[in-house]
């Protein structure tokens, strides 16, 4: 019996998990960015709720403080690591 129960719960963390893949995002009036529902910069606008990928059919880019993985890419950290070090070093 119990281990019915666990299957259950896999199964409901599986379908939430697939539903937050999914997830709405708000667009602002004017904005050409879309945001989480979390994000600070829409807690006090009026926004439109809509589906992830109807945002980025609609040309709406991510939000670069809720979607930071999305927006810079470990490669582009990275490069600008390394043109602080090499700034540092020219100075030296
Ligand atoms: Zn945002």
């Amino acid at each position: 019996m119990k281990r019915i129960a666990l299957v259950i719960i896999c199964l409901a963390f599986l379908a939430s998990s697939t539903f937050a893949f999914a997830a709405d995002v708000y667009v602002t009036k004017n904005g050409k960015k879309y945001h989480k529902e979390t994000c600070r910069w829409i807690k006090n606008r009026e926004t439109t709720k809509m589906d992830e990928k109807e945002a980025i059919e609609k040309g709406y880019e991510p939000c670069s403080r809720c979607f930071k993985s999305k927006a810079v890419s470990d490669k582009s950290a990275q490069k600008a690591k390394e043109v602080v070090q090499k700034a540092k070093e020219s100075k030296s």
